[in-house]
């Protein structure tokens, strides 16, 4: 078993929710075990600025896929819950990424991990060091990427009725 992180995102309909479905579907798909979720942030757009805020958050689970294969399990779940891809760092109804996979690198075409952009977005720390404080990452503590960062915009959504419905 691996422990890993996922990064969730969605900024278009019913934005919490579609985070709660996609980690269902990781926790029922039979090969992602003890899921903690962070919680649900309300933060500004990144990227292409003109478009409607976005719901972030954080898991940290263990897995028996390898990084590869959890990879294609969150495109499997992404492209199931009708992700649209029609403007690059545009609207999405659901963005999954795999932040780290233990402390093992992986540089392939398809696949990098840590997440290239892991020390570089506060939405993504900020859910992160909530659930694994001391995360060091390459031998380095994750935190001191955030205390680099402004992390005003990101903002926690009250989610007491969140945690009853997973
Ligand atoms: P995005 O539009 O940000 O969801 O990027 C999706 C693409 O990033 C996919 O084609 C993946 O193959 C690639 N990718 C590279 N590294 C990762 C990662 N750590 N997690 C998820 N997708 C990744």
């Amino acid at each position: 078993m691996t422990e890993i992180g996922i990064g969730l995102g969605s900024n278009m309909g019913d934005k919490a929710q579609q985070i709660l479905t996609a980690v269902h579907e990781l926790k029922i798909a039979g090969h992602v075990f003890d899921l903690s979720l962070s919680s649900l942030y309300r933060t500004a757009p990144w990227g292409n600025l003109d478009q409607d805020w976005f719901v972030n958050a954080c898991a940290v689970a263990k897995t028996d896929l390898s990084a590869e294969a959890l990879l294609a399990e969150v495109q499997r779940i992404e492209i199931k819950m009708g992700r649209t891809r029609v403007v690059h760092w545009g609207p999405r109804s659901i963005d999954i990424d795999i932040l780290f996979y233990g402390d093992t690198r992986v540089e392939t075409p398809n696949l990098t991990v840590p997440h290239a952009e892991l020390l570089n977005r506060a939405f993504v720390l900020v859910p992160l060091l909530e659930l694994k404080p001391d995360l060091k990452l390459g031998g380095r503590p994750v935190r001191e990427a955030l205390a680099r960062l402004d992390a005003t915009d990101i903002l926690p959504i009250a989610h007491s009725a969140v945690a009853k419905a997973i």
